[in-house]
């Protein structure tokens, strides 16, 4: 059984009704639970759970202390190009949008590693818009050579492949994938995103269970919060996607994260306010849910909240960041995919984790 036969279970699901139907004592009895059921996790999601956060939370951070100890580990992303032939409705890449479109040659990207690489980080989020024609998997198979010489650990943020290429990346170097199905709402899913290869729902779907196939050590699923009019819809999805990769496929160590909208280029607006509270709600839910699960914060959040989350499930958050082809070693900010909330330098990050009472750590793997 495939994931979408799993999601397929849900159709008839009228989840509105069921979220307005938890009470406070139906949070009480899943928070007394060691394991928890798909509707368990969904009834953390409820409005009623969103007035318990206090106890909710102290579960939470039992949970990660005893899975991860007091640790954030740390990466960057390092955009390679910009093109992109999508034209996703809610994206500054969107083909559409008249911006600046730039790729890094081999010279320009060992410049940006340096600069990365110097700041101590050990692992890197390398991007992509989604053009395979100009940023073939060749090119990113290259780039991924390079960047092996300063990183141990690089992970791809691109367009869904095959599994072939995946293995293929994977020789060159790669061991993560991060890919977000955007939203589980396939009829929503079709309106988003108009024309171009990435409106394939069902390549999207599976690309990650394909990436698990391919041997990638880590596979980070997601959605792209205020796309769906009922923010719980796809953190329930997100949720059940992790859990069935995690049960499929052992051996790879599966992640979310859990990413809001943030201010573009173009003019499209959120179907929905996910609130501060409601992000804080959904970690805690998918913590307690998925005890092993990575779940990454990234710097579409303020310094503020980044910090005020650390105890309550976080395991991994970007430092340094910047969304612009080459921004780790130039001030031009015009091919920047969106504006990010927490410009805070790699030392900043580290000086904020360690007040916390948290540990940074660079680099948990060494490949062969
Ligand atoms: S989300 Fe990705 S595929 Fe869509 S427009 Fe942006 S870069 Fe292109």
């Amino acid at each position: 059984m495939g994931f979408s036969d799993l999601l397929s279970k849900y159709d008839t699901l009228d989840m509105a009704a069921y979220l307005a139907a938890v009470t406070a004592a139906d949070v009480e009895r899943v928070l007394a639970k060691h394991s928890l059921t798909p509707l368990d996790y969904l009834t953390l999601l409820s409005p009623a759970a969103e007035g318990m956060l206090e106890a909710i939370a102290q579960k939470a951070n039992a949970i990660t202390l005893r899975h991860f100890g007091k640790t954030i580990q740390l990466f960057t992303p390092l955009y390679l190009a910009n093109y992109c032939t999508n034209q996703c409705v809610y994206c500054g890449f969107n083909t559409e949008n008249r911006i600046k479109r730039s790729q890094l040659s081999a010279d320009e990207l060992r410049t940006e590693a340096e600069a990365i690489a110097a700041t101590g980080l050990k692992h890197i989020l390398i991007l992509t818009g989604d053009a395979p024609a100009k940023s073939t998997v060749e090119y990113i198979g290259d780039c991924s050579k390079i960047l092996s010489e300063f990183f141990t650990s690089i992970s791809i943020e691109v367009y869904a492949m095959t599994q072939e290429e995946y293995e293929y990346l994977e020789k060159c170097g790669v061991d993560g994938l991060t890919i977000y199905q955007e939203t589980y709402n396939k009829s929503l899913y079709l309106e988003l995103h108009p024309k171009g290869p990435k409106r394939d729902y069902d390549f999207r779907l599976d690309a990650p269970e394909r990436g698990c196939q391919a041997g990638m050590r880590t596979v980070n699923v997601g959605a792209l919060l205020g796309l769906e009019s009922v923010w719980q819809r796809d953190a329930f999805y997100t949720g059940l996607h992790a859990e069935y990769l995690q049960r499929k496929y052992p051996a790879t160590n599966i992640a979310i994260s859990p990413p809001r909208m943030r201010p573009h280029v173009g003019a499209y607006e959120p179907a929905s306010i996910v609130t501060d509270r409601n992000l804080v709600q959904l970690v805690l839910a998918q913590r307690i849910f998925l005890h092993n699960v990575g779940i990454t914060i990234s710097t579409r959040e303020s310094a503020e909240l980044r910090d005020n989350m650390m105890p309550l499930g976080v395991t991994k958050m970007s430092a340094g960041v910047t969304t612009a082809v080459g921004g780790h070693t130039s001030d031009d900010e015009s091919t920047a995919q969106f504006d990010i909330s927490d410009p805070r330098s790699v030392d900043e990050m580290c000086r904020a984790i360690e007040s916390k009472g948290f540990q940074p750590v660079f680099k948990d793997w060494q490949p062969f």
